[in-house]
């Protein structure tokens, strides 16, 4: 992947592709002092960007550090990242690190880095296909405690323990796993929010101890727009088995409906695939928008 065609905005600069490159003793890689961004781009618009570049430097902030650059900024660079890269529908992936000035725990004086990169990753939008749903796995490990780790920052030590579970589902055959949280409740998949559908009313866990994605609070809205019950609450695994219909939402699943989740089936049905549509024509360009 580091050795593709391309541009990736690093530090201020407009560099190529291959050449944005880091110190092994970059504090980010020893001690987990990194944060980034997942957003996509639609027709040339980049789907609430603002809101992405105010998570980044809270996220950065829950860690201690402050990017050195104004959310402006860095909506600014996204745009030149997506215009030097001749993007319309993309990827883009935004992130931070402490740099390799001090080598240690502490490192209040290591500059701190901004990189931003992006790429064609198409939403193959077959609904017919995507409405079959994906399979998932149930997760050993746990979202944890808030109290004992920032989990309302969007950073890469909270995914140590998605990509072991990511990666033994998909050994399994599952295309993702269900976390449940620190007190065994349902929790977030490994890159996305979940929702579950029982008598017209639309539940997802309480982001309390996970990432609120950017997606979920939008699917919320849509629901509640198309006049839909939404609830936010705590949900136990053996409450999966009374709801009809699931999905996940992220800024890569979009709204991704499931079939299966562990021993429990669902049939993705009409409120999936009206949410999966009025999420399709949100993200469009406001500009051309209908
Ligand atoms: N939870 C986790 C762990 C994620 O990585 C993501 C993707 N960023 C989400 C939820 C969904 O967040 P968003 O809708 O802002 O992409």
């Amino acid at each position: 992947f580091d050795q593709r065609d391309g541009w990736i905005w690093y530090d201020g600069q407009i560099v190529p592709w291959k050449d944005a490159q880091l110190h092994v003793l970059s504090h980010g890689l020893h001690y987990g002092s990194s944060v980034f961004e997942g957003e996509r781009a639609y027709g040339g618009e980049i789907f609430k960007s603002t809101e992405h570049s105010e998570r980044l430097k809270k996220s950065a902030q829950i860690l201690d550090f402050e990017i050195p650059y104004t959310v402006a900024e860095i909506d600014a660079a996204k745009r030149l990242v997506l215009e030097k890269n001749g993007q319309k529908d993309a990827y883009l992936r935004p992130v931070a690190w402490r740099g390799s000035e001090m080598m240690g725990v502490a490192a209040q004086d290591n500059r701190i880095h901004l990189a931003i990169a992006s790429w064609e990753w198409p939403s193959y939008f077959d609904p017919a296909q995507k409405m079959k749903g994906i399979r998932i796995d149930m997760a050993e490990y746990r979202r944890p405690d808030p109290a004992t780790a920032p989990s309302a920052a969007k950073a890469a030590g909270l995914y140590m323990i998605c990509t072991i579970s990511k990666h033994k589902a998909e050994r399994k055959g599952y295309a993702d796993a269900l976390m449940l949280d620190w007190q065994g409740r349902v929790a977030e998949c490994t890159g996305a929010n979940v929702f579950f559908i029982r008598d017209g009313v639309v539940h997802t866990p309480i982001a309390d101890c996970f990432l609120d994605g950017i997606t979920r609070r939008t699917v919320i809205d849509l629901a509640k727009r198309r006049g839909f019950g939404v609830e936010e609450r705590r949900i136990m695994p053996e409450e999966l088995s009374s709801f009809n219909e699931c999905f996940i939402t992220g800024t890569a699943a979009e709204v991704t409906p499931v079939s299966e989740i562990g021993p429990y089936r669902f049939q993705p049905g009409n409120m999936t695939r009206v949410l999966l549509e009025d999420y399709s024509a949100e993200v469009q360009p406001k500009s051309k928008a209908a």
